[in-house]
């Protein structure tokens, strides 16, 4: 089984955990980072058309 370090106790838990067994520390979800990045971009994108249909 693929282990991590817990970054509040610095235990060794298993990878696929969402909480830490130990202090019960939620490990970050990495994919709903790179979610929240693509929205963005995309929410500047059409802002910035938007803008530009209105300036121009
Ligand atoms: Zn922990």
């Amino acid at each position: 089984m693929k282990m991590r370090e817990c970054p509040a106790c610095a235990m060794k838990v298993a990878a696929n955990s969402k909480t830490c067994p130990i202090c019960s520390y939620e490990f970050p979800d990495s994919r709903t980072g790179a979610k929240w990045i693509a929205a963005l971009l995309l929410i500047g994108l059409l802002v910035s058309w938007f803008l530009f249909d209105l300036l121009f």
